[in-house]
């Protein structure tokens, strides 16, 4: 298979390089194997691409170090880092409708996320780490008697990151933005499941003007190539979005190899409407909490507390709006609910669905897999509503991870705190109310890492995002990213003090 292939998005035909991308040249992968990518709206494969594994994430990482370790790398100015981020960003402005054909065609996303939010949150956060690529300063101290002290922020090294199917652009992004401002030299690993826009963003990558080997991009399967990234002796961080299972074998490994640094981005979700909220606005928030990414998003408001005193009305609205979905193709701009990104993820959620049809919760709207409007054979899942559900049900303590809500009653806000804070999760909630003093008692009692008054599912790069709890380790975005990939180092100079 060459590297060079051509890839049909919609109505855009695009070259695409398919082999692993390492030291900015396209290298077959050494046990020459590929794999297959399907558009989840039809199930039918569109691509095949290299595949990487353990030996290939070897070269790579051998690649990075080499790059970090090179004079002409370390003593790079950090200006000219901002520059080539801003210009990879503007190469993304230049290519716009290929990016979003491409995320579209990888992920089953609408066209409307993908360019209202996946590109353009993508070339954001490319821009905001440019802006800081020459501001990572330390500190100085004249405090200590006859001492003087100073801290410089250093980079950590090679970096491995692996990153989900669920926002595939954005997370690279995410990951390699901060990583190189700082620095440092990345092994990136995309999902099995939708390489694409990464592939294309290496091209980019070349144009803009990175120093070959500072971004590596490993195409291949989490057994395999991400288990290598996570144990090999030689990366000195790992940053990992993904779920709390995999997360889980990511700390395990990084122990047993080399304490290797690790930040971590999972999953967890819940919505709270109280009486005073301004319905149709908490409404359009709630179903945005679902129907951005059809619920496959870390932060997906699937767990919505509503006070008894408009439970009935909030249902009766919220069920309506739902009803109103379109699910079909996701190249068809009259859907509004595309496919879920597999056919694996397909069979989980269906396996959730049933699951709280055997717990006896009920089925107040959907919960079925359906085929698209066009009659389409992807991976369609009806917008599904639980109601009569219960704290111990796997669908209110899992991730489902799909179009699915289940909705509960609550009377007090001190119930309702409970409630919510019930979970092993930790990631993101959602408090609707027109009283402020209750907005800031409630989101300070909620233990997650993301709160949001009166909307939901909104994240920007400026600001830090991450897990309380089992959702994760660390923080991604705004400065507190930097902090990931920098090391403090701490000098001490003698200022006339005797050796004790
Ligand atoms: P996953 O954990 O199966 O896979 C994520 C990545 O890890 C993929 O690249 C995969 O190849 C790799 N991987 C799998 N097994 C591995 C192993 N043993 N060692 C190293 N790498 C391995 O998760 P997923 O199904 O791809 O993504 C969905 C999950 O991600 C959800 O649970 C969601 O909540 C979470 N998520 C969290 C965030 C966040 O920012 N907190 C964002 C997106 C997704």
């Amino acid at each position: 298979m060459p590297s060079q292939q051509s890839i049909k998005a919609g109505d855009r035909t695009i070259k695409l390089n398919t082999w692993q991308f390492i030291g900015n040249e396209w290298k077959e992968a050494v046990g020459k194997s590929t794999f297959g990518i399907e558009n989840p709206s039809t199930g039918e494969e569109v691509i095949q691409v290299s595949e990487g594994k353990a030996e290939d994430v070897d070269i790579a990482v051998k690649t990075a170090r080499k790059t970090f370790k090179d004079p002409a790398y370390k003593e790079m100015n950090p200006t000219d880092r901002s520059a080539i981020l801003q210009k990879l960003a503007d190469l993304m402005q230049e290519n716009f409708d290929d990016l979003v054909a491409l995320e579209m065609l990888d992920t089953g996303k609408t066209h409307k996320q993908c360019s209202n939010l996946d590109v353009p949150a993508s070339i954001g956060t490319l821009r905001y780490y440019a802006g800081w690529a020459d501001k990572v300063l330390g500190l100085s101290s004249f405090n200590i008697p006859k001492t003087f002290a100073y801290t410089k922020r250093e980079p950590v090294g090679v970096c491995g990151q692996i990153i989900p199917w669920n926002f595939p652009l954005l997370m690279f992004t995410w990951k390699i933005a901060p990583a190189f401002a700082c620095g440092n030299t990345v092994v990136i690993k995309s999902a099995e499941a939708t390489p694409l826009s990464a592939l294309y963003m290496c091209d980019l990558i070349v144009k803009a003007g990175f120093p070959a080997g500072s971004i590596n991009l490993i195409t291949g399967y989490g057994k395999n190539a991400g288990a290598a990234i996570a144990s090999h002796m030689d990366v000195n961080k790992v940053a990992f979005t993904g779920s709390t299972v995999t997360g889980r074998s990511i700390l395990k490994a990084a122990a047993s190899s080399n304490l290797k640094k690790v930040t971590l981005e999972l999953g967890g979700k819940r919505n709270i409407i109280f009486p005073d909220a301004d319905l149709k606005k908490a409404i359009e928030w709630s179903i945005w909490g679902i129907n951005m990414n059809f619920g496959q998003t870390c932060h997906a408001g699937t767990r919505i507390y509503v006070h008894e005193d408009v439970y009935d009305e909030f249902l009766e609205l919220y069920t309506a709006r739902m009803k109103k979905m379109v699910v079909g193709d996701n190249f068809d701009k009259n859907n509004t609910q595309g496919p879920q990104n597999s056919k694996m993820q397909y069979e989980k959620i269906l396996g959730y669905i049933d699951s709280g049809k055997s717990d006896g919760a009920t089925v107040h709207l959907g919960g079925n897999a359906i085929k698209g409007k066009d009659g389409s054979k992807g991976y369609f899942i009806e917008p599904t509503i639980f109601t009569n559900v219960t704290a111990n049900m796997k669908i209110m303590r899992e991730e489902i991870f799909g179009p699915v809500v289940a909705i509960a009653k609550f009377k007090t806000e001190e119930e309702v705190i409970e409630m919510a804070n019930d979970t092993t999760y930790g990631l993101a909630a959602g408090v609707h109310t027109k009283d402020y003093e209750r907005a800031i008692r409630v989101t300070s009692a909620l233990e997650a890492g993301t709160t949001w008054v009166n909307m939901y599912n909104f994240v920007h790069w400026s600001i830090p995002f991450g897990g309380y709890k089992e959702s994760g380790i660390g923080r991604e975005c705004g400065e507190a990213a930097l902090e990931n990939y920098t090391e403090v180092k701490a000098v001490y100079f003698n200022m006339g003090m005797r050796a004790p």
